[in-house]
Order: C-alpha cells, then sequence, then structure tokens
C-alpha cells in the first residue's frame, strides 16, 4: 500500500504593532528561510513543533512532505511586500509538493502583517483554497496567539503550547502529528470550537507553572478528561498586538461533537472570565526592583525588563535599568544592549581600551535615554554560540553578532554590547563570553516569562520590573486603535 503523504508548511513571527519598524525579508533570511528537505536536515531533531511533525510522522510510518518553513524573530509589522512574497512561496511549493492526504502546519498565531492584520487567519485561509475542503490541516499555535475565527476555520485542528516559557513545542508538534495519523486512520472526525472571553491576560501573569494559570490549566484538563475531548487549549493571547483578535481564547476539539466542542469552550471561557482580576499584578518600579535587589543579599538577583522584551519584539537596546543600577553604584551587575554602533567602536578600540561610549537608545525614546559613561573593553567575541536543553522558543544556534563586553569604570557593571537582538533565550549567551555567572550579584534580562527557563538554575530571585517600552507590562498603558471593546482590564468589559 502507498504511504501517505503529509506536507509541513510553518510561517511563524510574534509581531508588536507599537514597534515603527517593520519585519522585513532579511528578518526571515537571519532566521528561517527553508524549502524541501532543507527543513528536515534542520528542524528534525529541533525541541520545536516541527521537529515534533516530523518524529509523529514517521511513527505513524506515513511519508513527510517538508514544503515550506519561514521564521522571523518577534519584531514589528511584517511589510506588505514581505509578506506577499512569503505566501506566494509557501503556495508555489505547496502545488509543488504534488498530491497530499494532510498537513501539518506550524502557524505562530500572533502574526500581523501591513496588508492583513490576521496575517495566520490568511495565510492558512489560501492554503486552505488550494487543497480543498476535504483534506485535514492540522496546525499547532504559539500560546500567545491572537486566536481569529479564520484561523479556526481554515484548519480542522489547533492545538496550542500548554507552557509559559514554552517548553513543550515538540510535544505539541508530535500531540499535533499523532491526532493527525488518527484522522488519516478513520479513527476520528474532529470539530473543533472557540470562545473569546473579552479579556487579555497581562504578560507578566502568563507563567503556566504558577497560579492562577497552573491552577486554570488542572481544571481544563479534567473537564476534558471527563467530558472524552481530543484536545482542549487555552490560549493566552499577546497583548502587543493591535487587532480586533487581541486577547485570550480558548479552544475545545471533539471528536464529530459540535455541541460538546461549544460547551465546553465556553465554560472554559467563563472560567477565564471570572478569574479575570486574578491576572492583574502588582507592578515594580525599576527604582523599587533595584534597591530591593540590593538589600535581598542572595545572588543573583534576576530582574526581568518587562518594558523591552525582546522575544516581544522590543529593540533591545533599552537603558532603564542600566541607568538606575549604575545610580545605586551596583558593581557586578550585567546588562545586554544591542547597539552596532557602539559594539563596533569599542571592537575597533580593542581589548583593553578605555573610552567614552554612548550607548543604546537609539530605536526610539520610549526605552530610557542614552546611557553615556567611560567603559573599559573586556573582551571581544564572534557572537555564535549554541543551546543543548530545549528552551524558550525551540532555538538551538544562536547568532547575535560581532559581540563587545565592556564595564564601566566608575561602578564596573558589565555591559555585552551586540549588534543583532538577542532574545535572553540561553546563559550560553554569557558563558560564549568567558562570564562567570556566579560573578553577578544583579543580571537584567531583558524578557519577562521566556528567560525563566534559563535563568532558573542560576536566578536566588527574579523582579518583574515595569519598565517603559513598546512591551511594557501595564497594558493599560498603551493606546489600541482596533482592540474589541469593552475588554478587559481597559475596561470593565460585558
Ligand atoms: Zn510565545
Amino acid at each position: 500500500m502507498k504511504s501517505k503523504r503529509v506536507g509541513i508548511i510553518g510561517l511563524l513571527q510574534e509581531s508588536n504593532t507599537f514597534i515603527e519598524g517593520k519585519t522585513t525579508l532579511h528578518h526571515f533570511k537571519e532566521d528561517l528561510l527553508l524549502t524541501g528537505n532543507a527543513i528536515q536536515e534542520k528542524m528534525k531533531d529541533a525541541p520545536h513543533e516541527v521537529g515534533g511533525f516530523f518524529e509523529g510522522i514517521l511513527e505513524a510510518e506515513y511519508e513527510a512532505v517538508p514544503i515550506f518553513l519561514a521564521r522571523a524573530i518577534p519584531y514589528g509589522v511584517i511589510e506588505a511586500t514581505t509578506f506577499d512574497y512569503l505566501v506566494e512561496q509557501l503556495l508555489v511549493e505547496l502545488q509543488k509538493a504534488g498530491p497530499l492526504d494532510a498537513i501539518l502546519a506550524a502557524p505562530h498565531g500572533a502574526t500581523v502583517a501591513e496588508n492583513h492584520p490576521d496575517a495566520d487567519g490568511y495565510w492558512l485561509g489560501e492554503v486552505r483554497k488550494v487543497v480543498g475542503t476535504e483534506l485535514p490541516i492540522v496546525a499547532t499555535v504559539d500560546p500567545h496567539a491572537n486566536l481569529s475565527q479564520a484561523m479556526v476555520e481554515a484548519t480542522n485542528v489547533i492545538i496550542a503550547y500548554e507552557t509559559n516559557p514554552h517548553l513543550d513545542q515538540r510535544a505539541t508538534g508530535r500531540r499535533a502529528a499523532d491526532l493527525l495519523a488518527r484522522i488519516l486512520r478513520d479513527e476520528i472526525r474532529p470539530v473543533q470550537a472557540a470562545a473569546y472571553p473579552p479579556m487579555a491576560i497581562n504578560i507578566q501573569s502568563q507563567e503556566t507553572s504558577t497560579e492562577p494559570l497552573s491552577g486554570l490549566y488542572e481544571s481544563a484538563k479534567g473537564l476534558n478528561e471527563s467530558n472524552d475531548t481530543l484536545s482542549h487549549s487555552v490560549i493566552l493571547g499577546f497583548p502587543y498586538a493591535d487587532v480586533p483578535e487581541m486577547g485570550s481564547a480558548v479552544l475545545v476539539v471533539t471528536d464529530n461533537e459540535p455541541q460538546l466542542a461549544r460547551e465546553i469552550a465556553g465554560k472554559l471561557g467563563e472560567t477565564l472570565w471570572e478569574n479575570r482580576h486574578r491576572f492583574e499584578p502588582n507592578f515594580v518600579t525599576p527604582r523599587d526592583a533595584v534597591e530591593t535587589a540590593i538589600v535581598s543579599g542572595e545572588f543573583p538577583v534576576v530582574l526581568l525588563d518587562m518594558g523591552d522584551n525582546v522575544g516581544g519584539g522590543s529593540p533591545a537596546d533599552g537603558t532603564t535599568l542600566l541607568t538606575e543600577l549604575h545610580r545605586c553604584g551596583t558593581s557586578n551587575s550585567f546588562v545586554c544592549i544591542c547597539d552596532p554602533e557602539s559594539t563596533t567602536t569599542a571592537i575597533q578600540a580593542g581589548p583593553k581600551a578605555e573610552l567614552e561610549l554612548t550607548i543604546g537608545a537609539k530605536n526610539d525614546t520610549l526605552h530610557g535615554p542614552p546611557f553615556k559613561a567611560r567603559f573599559r573593553v573586556l573582551s571581544l567575541h564572534d557572537g555564535k554560540f549554541s543551546e543543548s536543553e530545549a528552551r524558550h522558543g525551540g532555538f538551538t544556534q544562536f547568532d547575535q553578532g560581532p559581540t563587545a563586553v565592556v564595564e564601566t569604570l566608575e561602578t564596573h557593571i558589565t555591559v555585552m554590547l551586540t549588534t543583532r537582538r538577542m532574545p535572553p533565550f540561553s546563559l550560553a549567551q554569557l558563558t560564549s563570553c568567558d562570564l562567570a555567572l556566579n560573578t553577578f550579584s544583579i543580571i537584567v534580562a531583558k524578557g519577562v516569562i521566556a528567560p525563566l527557563a534559563a535563568y532558573r538554575s542560576i536566578a536566588k530571585t527574579f523582579i518583574y520590573v515595569d519598565t517603559p517600552g513598546v512591551t511594557r507590562a501595564d497594558m493599560t498603558k498603551l493606546s489600541y486603535s482596533h482592540r474589541r471593546k469593552p475588554m478587559f482590564p481597559f475596561e470593565e468589559g460585558y
């Protein structure tokens, strides 16, 4: 018997609409832009959903047909020409792939293009048009997805990862492939329903292993197990996309029982809504955070720079916490800043050189003022490093471009200057530059939940800091034009 052919496609990017800069083809080329067998070579063993797709297809003894995979790290909206090009390439490759029996798709779920605000709904819809209504499409999404009805309609099944930091990406891909195999064996006929409580969950409260989410995930699991559903997803949402579908959602998949799917999705949506006030955190100012860290006595303390959250698209050159650490004279602290110009100057000056630099705040004025001081150049690096453990985002190879490690002469704060934006997803970012982690009292990580996966092993304490910026935790301070109204926490809702 001829083996069934399962196509693999993916287009992933988290787009922050509050950033002026646009995501271009260059950003995809810097990360992933692959077709055909190159996808298998690069992703088969990766802690990523696409790796899980390959694993599940192999296990079911079907033929994996890798077609198209594009990914860029979070940044601004995708420019129209780039998005058109990507979708066109995807569809061309899809047609070239020959007859398929099913598709495994990896959208991110919070992708926004200039010309298609619901970018995921659009491209999944275009794929559906090409393959017709009968061919099963099973998709995975990041729980930071802003789920749209178009995404639900274009697919047979959507499954979100269940952890944040995202450590189950490969497992989610595997679950998707296993469900698809059951469809292809005619064992199940999935139907899905979503509910959209009018609320957005604060980014600071999106850690899945702590309350309130841990308890809510447990009760959702219990409800679904007792009703024998095929899958359920609690989709947290991405607050930094000003689009109508911004916010939280739940999605339930049943075996040909649409009414049951709607009922349970409705109940889960109600539960999120009833718990909405529990997602409202206490915000800690930069000054209070640094002072608390200094007196804590238990080091290292990791300060999470929520306003300059690189994994949420921010410029990575925010100076708010560096300025505060310098003001307090906190030696033995560490900050990473993306500043190609200052990096080049430091590289040209060479190791041991002393020079004045004005670093950071070169993209906008939202993330603190430029930081001017005298520095000593400590070491220079190529900025490439790799991570062997499963970390948030499923990345294994990193390249932050030429890198200079410098320290302030007056206060001995270590500053890593990079030429490319790099989210703090791996401790290898520091160790590959010969930095001894245990020498730091205070480490700034430009992120919120994502850095926890890597930094948990060294941090004595984490402090979430309400720094200003395009990813600021207090989303009520951002100015939206397209979100739904009323919506909690902006309005009381309903
Ligand atoms: Zn995410």
